[in-house]
């Protein structure tokens, strides 16, 4: 999945002569082997021109609008470059057309060529919507299919025993010991008042925190997602009927105890909670559950720079969302009836200047910085959104820990352009809660001082904290610049990066264009810190 984002990234950009290498560039994170590719995509190859084609009403499958089924045999002929089939989820598609729009390169995609690469495609595209962009490639369904669909369990109401059903605030707490001893996924009840319905998630986990818990609760749908690790347990359930928009979220974070309470909407007894959907009770890995996505509204647009503006978005009230350090969200809008998905990451409304406490969360908006490129395919229809229009954003993802700053004394944080958007929360979090950091740096790479976000609350931020220290280096600056320019390079970091003590405890933050990102890791390593003093924000 990582490697989707640099791909799709990558083959934009004209003149790409770096040879990016994703497990160099992302370390002890790379999950597979995969290098990206080398080759820019011809002209006239965009995923904008993929969108044409597919809307031309050319028979791309070759077999002029039928469906087949298709069998193992029969998909393992079709491995060449001009002919491949490559099956996904028990859905087989002629990608033979698509070969010269694949942002990964022809090789990455003939590694699935006639066979069944599903594995392969969620280890690097996970959130691409590939039914949407490969649907006029559909050959067919496989004979027999090849993944097993996920256990659907049993019908809720058969689950809760009649003298649970009545609210009474716990469970018994042998019924919770006993249970976690046997087994240690989580597990849910329901209860209810005249008024109320509470659904209990036990998850039998400690230091369970908001920023775990995910619940959307809309038009009789509930969905609550619980974060534990690389897993996730899911409630997920068509109610019996209708509750009111709001929803709240009690998190008893010791014992790990979680209640989402919804407002009935009549005053009646419910003889169950409701039905369950496909992903209900189950608990598994996050990268194996789908992205889920919910509607929020835009409710405003500040410019930031010439080109970058701050969008306010409203999360729906039947939502509970707050989107971790570090981690950033999809947001999916439909371009020429194709669903595009991108990642972005969200920040704070400005950088607070106070860092006595920790700020109070805003749990209802999200803040996205975004650089509206004059021909970006995704961005310039972001910018055409008005206040009021609605978007699609997704659960947070991202592999960045909270933990890696919190033991450190000195945080070195490397951004290129919009690679700021993660400073900004990590920034705010090191210095309000982070007692035994000493320094905080932040090496800022922009071409122009045009370009340079949030310049004069970072230089106030530097005046008023001692321990933050602020450093613009511009690309291609204009005769008056003073400071210092270049772009990332063994000699500004050796200068720029330093421990405060010569054993101190340091982490290297760095985000910024895919080749500004390799480079730094690559040129900090060979200035002596190890793999596990740097974290490159990548997708
Ligand atoms: P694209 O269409 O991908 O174009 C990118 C560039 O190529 C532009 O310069 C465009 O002008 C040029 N281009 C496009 N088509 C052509 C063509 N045919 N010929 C010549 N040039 C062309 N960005 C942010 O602004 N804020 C964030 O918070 C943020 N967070 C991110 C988080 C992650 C994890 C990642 C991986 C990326 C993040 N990004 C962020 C980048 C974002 O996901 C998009 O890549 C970015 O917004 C560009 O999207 P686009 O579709 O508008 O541009
Ligand atoms: P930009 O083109 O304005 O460049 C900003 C600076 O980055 C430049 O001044 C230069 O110093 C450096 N840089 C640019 N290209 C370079 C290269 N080829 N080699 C070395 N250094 C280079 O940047 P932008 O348009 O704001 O783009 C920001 C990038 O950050 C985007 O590619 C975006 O995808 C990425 N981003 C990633 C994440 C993430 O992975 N979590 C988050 C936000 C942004």
């Amino acid at each position: 999945m990582q490697l989707m984002l640099y791909v799709l990234d990558l083959h934009l950009w004209r003149g790409f002569e770096n040879i990016c290498c994703l497990e160099t560039l992302l370390g002890k994170q790379t999950r597979s082997k995969v290098a990206l590719s080398n080759v820019p995509l011809k002209p006239g190859r965009s995923l904008m021109d993929w969108i044409r084609l597919t809307k031309s009403g050319k028979d791309l499958t070759g077999l002029k609008g039928r469906l087949i089924e298709v069998t193992e045999d029969e998909l393992s002929k079709h491995n060449k470059k001009e002919d491949c089939w490559i099956c996904i989820r028990g859905f087989v598609y002629n990608v033979t057309p698509y070969m010269e729009y694949h942002p990964g390169g022809e090789d990455e995609l003939m590694k699935a060529a006639g066979t069944d690469g599903t594995d392969l495609f969620d280890q690097v595209h996970r959130w691409v919507n590939y039914e949407s962009m490969l649907k006029e490639c559909l050959v067919g369904r496989m004979a027999v299919k090849p993944i097993a669909a996920p256990k659907v369990l049993a019908e809720i109401s058969s689950t809760v025993s009649e003298d649970k059903k009545q609210l009474n605030g716990v469970l018994p707490e042998k019924k919770v010991l006993a249970s976690s001893s046997k087994d240690l996924s989580p597990s849910y009840d329901w209860f209810q008042t005249d008024s109320l319905i509470k659904i209990v998630i036990y998850t039998k986990q400690k230091d369970m925190n908001a920023e775990l818990v995910i619940v959307d609760c809309q038009d009789k749908q509930l969905r609550g997602e619980i974060i534990m690790d690389d897993h996730s347990y899911l409630v997920e359930v068509d109610l019996d009927h209708a509750v009111s928009e709001d929803v709240a979220v009690n998190i008893a974070e010791k014992v790990g105890k979680v209640e989402i309470i919804l407002n009935k909407k009549d005053n009646i007894h419910w003889k169950m909670l409701g039905q369950p959907r496909e992903g209900h009770n189950t608990f598994i890995k996050r990268t194996d559950r789908g992205l889920f996505f919910r509607k929020c509204k835009l409710v405003s647009k500040t410019e930031v720079t010439h080109d970058t503006k701050l969008f306010c978005l409203m999360l729906p009230k039947g939502t509970h969302l707050c989107v971790p350090t570090g981690q950033h969200v999809y947001l999916k809008q439909i371009i020429a009836g194709t669903e595009v998905v991108k990642p972005y990451t969200p920040v704070l409304p400005f950088l607070p200047l106070d860092f006595q406490e920790p700020p109070r969360h805003d749990s209802v908006h999200m803040y996205l910085m975004i650089k509206i490129y004059s021909h970006g395919l995704f961005t310039q229809a972001l910018d055409y959104l008005q206040i009021g229009d609605y978007i699609s954003v997704s659960n947070p993802e991202g592999n960045f820990k909270k933990s890696q700053v919190q033991t450190s004394e000195d945080l070195l944080l490397l951004a290129g352009g919009t690679g700021f958007t993660p400073m900004v929360k990590l920034l705010n979090f090191a210095l309000t809660e982070v007692s035994c950091l000493r320094t905080v740096k932040l090496i800022f790479f922009n071409k122009t001082e045009d370009d340079i976000l949030w310049r004069s609350q970072l230089e106030q931020l530097a005046l008023k904290d001692e321990r933050f220290e602020v450093q613009f280096i511009l690309s291609q600056p204009s005769k008056d610049w003073v400071g210092k320019q270049g772009k990332i390079s063994s000699c500004l970091l050796s200068e720029f990066v330093k421990r405060s003590r010569r054993d101190s405890k340091v982490l290297i933050c760095i985000c910024g264009p895919a080749p500004f990102t390799e480079q730094g890791v690559q040129y900090l390593k060979d200035l002596g810190y190890s793999q596990e003093e740097i974290h490159a924000f990548t997708a």
